[in-house]
């Protein structure tokens, strides 16, 4: 059953388990896939930000979009990465949080993505939250003495 605390849990604004955008690293609309492909090889995660030059969130660009996008029928063309945009491999079809949004409303989507992209009101990208902090904020609730 639900108390009225955990209902106060769940209902914390997201901001507060932000990883905050200073912090994460992205790649820029119009960045070819050779220097996104850079950024996710050095920086070792699978998927990042793609972002505007007014900082405002357009998609996300994962390594296994670029490798699909240089896909030839016999092997991989590397030598397409420089010409290729991340404008035309991200995907855009990404859940749009936002920084009001509640604790419960992540602990959800967090279900099926390993994080997400959150925006301000006017869609500047504020940060990402992760899965990790998801359930380590939920593993601390859970086992705090009451
Ligand atoms: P983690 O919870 O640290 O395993 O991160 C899960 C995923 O979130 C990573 O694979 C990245 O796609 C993304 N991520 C986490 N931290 C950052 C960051 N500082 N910059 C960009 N992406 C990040």
């Amino acid at each position: 059953m639900i108390t009225t605390e955990d209902k106060l849990f769940l209902e914390t604004p997201i901001e507060q388990y932000l990883i905050s955008a200073e912090k994460v690293a992205h790649v820029q609309i119009g960045n070819n896939a050779e220097h996104a492909l850079l950024v996710l090889t050095k920086t070792g995660y699978s998927a990042i930000p793609v972002l505007d030059a007014q900082f405002k969130l357009q998609g996300l660009l994962g390594i296994g979009m670029i490798t699909d996008a240089i896909l030839g029928l016999e092997r991989i063309e590397y030598e397409r990465l420089s010409d290729l945009k991340v404008d035309d491999i991200m995907n855009v079809d990404i859940p749009r949080v936002y920084t009001t949004d509640r604790f419960q409303k992540g602990l959800d989507l967090l279900v099926n993505h390993t994080f997400l992209c959150v925006v301000e009101e006017d869609g500047t990208f504020a940060g990402i939250l992760t899965r990790r902090v998801m359930l380590k904020e939920f593993k601390k609730y859970i086992y705090q003495p009451r």
